[in-house]
């Protein structure tokens, strides 16, 4: 019999919950503290030191879960989550970069990549200097003695143009610059990033990994132990953590992200090749369709293609006559984000991003969810009927 009051009892139980529980799904672990056993094992905790848990913000079994997962599938080092997919970009830039130094960004990359490049980082007074998506090997003449990161992102998230990864990275290691990849395209299921030369790859886990269009979360993956290090360093020094129960849901969505990424891949492919026979479209922009700049590279260097991509209306079809089409789509839904379980549509304004593209026409990307391929397709027949 216990003599402590009930108090005490609700913070302390007297019985303890029996060990030996497994389930097949992972356990969600929560915590702001986390006990010690002893005062001098407090003394040695280190929240670099994967193997131990120090602090809530610092790492849980659920949070070294995924991250395990995650460098799992894409053959690297370890990962560090972030509650964005823009945050692990932020990530991915800052602990490499002091002020002086120059990053080179492709002109195709994700907007927000492009505000932060011309935000935070110019006040750091790093140098962001853009190049052509389709340099290649050609981006030795733009590396610089001190150009510390390039980035790519491959295919570019509205115009989808492949970069040549292994010749980018061949050409920034030979200057001693590291090479990041916004993984996000394919989840990374179809492009192993380190063996193509990326020394950091970045999830948006929103996208696929998350599958279900209700959390936002980032990753960072490095192929080797010191820069997971420095990413992490960063990281804790700065209080970047993920919920556990947004983590659980990342977890949950993980086993079915293949089945989820092959229904997009077939369904999308299958509307890309019906868009082309399309009177009012005039290119498809999609990495396995012959029209997308750099699908050669694709081809090279990926094992698939997935949900998202973009087309091109015919001259005669303005910006106005794209609204019209997505505007009268009854399917697919109208906002940012993509890779979840609705069809999305939305039109771009390329003229101020994209001085380079060399595609004036009124753009639509379209992203392909888990609906049925003749109901979609039907959907889409009602927006040409619109034009
Ligand atoms: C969505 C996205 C991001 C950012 O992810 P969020 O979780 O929405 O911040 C980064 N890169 C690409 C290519 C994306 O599509």
């Amino acid at each position: 019999m216990t003599t402590k009051k009930p108090e005490t009892l609700l913070i302390h139980p007297s019985r303890e919950v029996p060990a030996g529980f497994r389930s097949l799904v992972p356990s969600t672990e929560r915590a702001s503290t986390v006990l010690f056993d002893s005062v001098a094992k407090w003394k040695q905790r280190s929240g670099l030191d994967e193997s131990t848990y120090v602090y809530g913000t610092m790492g849980t079994p659920t949070t070294r879960d995924l991250q395990n997962r995650i460098a799992d599938w894409e053959g690297g080092h370890n990962s560090v989550l972030f509650p964005s997919g823009l945050a692990a970009v932020a990530y991915a830039f800052l602990p490499f970069v002091e002020p002086g130094d120059h990053v080179l960004v492709p002109s195709n990359a994700y907007e927000p990549v492009k505000t932060l490049a011309n935000g935070l980082l110019k006040r750091m007074n790093v140098t962001v200097e853009y190049y052509d998506p389709a340099i290649g090997a050609g981006i030795s003449a733009q590396i610089r003695a001190n150009t510390k990161l390039v980035w790519v992102e491959t295919p570019g998230s509205i115009t989808m143009e492949l970069s040549d990864l292994p010749a980018i990275a061949a050409a920034a290691h030979a200057a001693g610059a590291l090479v990041a990849i916004d993984n996000t395209y394919s989840a990374g299921w179809y492009l192993r990033a380190f063996e193509k030369g990326a020394d950091i790859s970045v999830h948006a886990l929103t996208k696929y990994p998350a599958g279900h269009s209700d959390l936002v979360m980032g990753s960072i993956t490095t192929k080797d132990e010191s820069t997971w290090r420095r990413v992490k360093e960063m990281a804790l020094q700065t209080g970047q953590c993920v919920a556990p129960d947004d983590v659980y849901l990342v977890l949950r969505g993980l086993p079915t992200m293949p089945m989820r990424i092959k229904h997009a891949e077939r369904v999308a492919l299958s509307i890309a090749h019906w868009l082309k026979t399309r009177p009012e479209v005039k290119l498809v922009l999609h990495p396995a369709l012959p029209d997308c700049p750099g699908h050669d590279i694709w081809k090279r260097d990926f094992t698939g293609s997935t949900g998202v991509f973009s087309f091109v209306l015919q001259d005669q079809h303005g910006a106005d006559a794209a609204a019209r089409l997505i505007d009268s789509l009854e399917l697919f839904g109208i906002g940012a984000s993509w890779a979840g379980i609705g069809s999305l549509a939305l039109t771009y304004d390329l003229s101020k991003s994209r001085t380079d593209w060399p595609h004036p026409g009124a753009l639509i990307r379209l992203n392909i969810g888990l609906e049925d391929e003749g109901d979609l397709r039907a959907d889409l027949e009602r927006g040409f009927a619109a034009l």
